[in-house]
């Protein structure tokens, strides 16, 4: 009776694992295929894309005071930025040009949205001192920024594509 019991158990966890491994491998692989697509394959325009991004990112990775972030687009792409955040008018400002895969874009606003968090929570006062110290690679700020957009990336684009571009 009771090894019965064990076998059951053990039968139903294994069941339990290896679904939970193919849920995990499935949304890996709808995440790479989703984010290779280019943003001029999808149905909505850049600027109705960037605004369900940064929605997400509000009900997903902001603080009880961060305020959503204003945005402006770019259609074109920047010698030397994909994407900037302007703590004067705390305006995002995207770099989206023809050809752009959206996990790029994914990545970008998520890392933007970031600096917007950042400037509520501190001001971003340290910025211009750790650029100094740290340099940019290594500016905390920026080291958080990248962490969290590759993080979440995934999650964005499985969201956006079920949610918005799917329907
Ligand atoms: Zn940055």
């Amino acid at each position: 009776m009771f090894l019965k019991f064990i076998e059951i158990f053990i039968i139903i966890c294994g069941s339990v694992f290896v679904l939970s491994a193919f849920m995990i491998l499935r949304n890996l692989f709808r995440a790479f295929y989703i984010g290779q697509l280019r943003i001029e394959e999808l149905s909505l325009s850049k600027k109705s894309f960037v605004y369900h991004l940064i929605e997400w990112c509000q009900n997903n990775i902001s603080y009880d005071n961060t305020s959503k972030p204003d945005f402006t687009i770019k259609y074109y792409a920047h010698s030397k930025y994909a994407a900037r955040y302007h703590p004067v008018s705390r305006k995002c400002i995207f770099y989206i040009y023809q050809g752009q895969k959206i996990r790029e874009i994914v990545n970008n606003v998520i890392h933007e949205f970031v600096h917007a968090r950042q400037h509520n929570e501190d001001n971003l006062q340290l910025y211009d001192k750790f650029n100094q110290e740290f340099g940019y690679e290594k500016n905390p700020y920026e080291v958080e920024a990248r962490k969290v957009a590759n993080k979440y990336e995934d999650d964005c684009l499985l969201w956006i594509y079920d949610r918005v571009l799917a329907k």
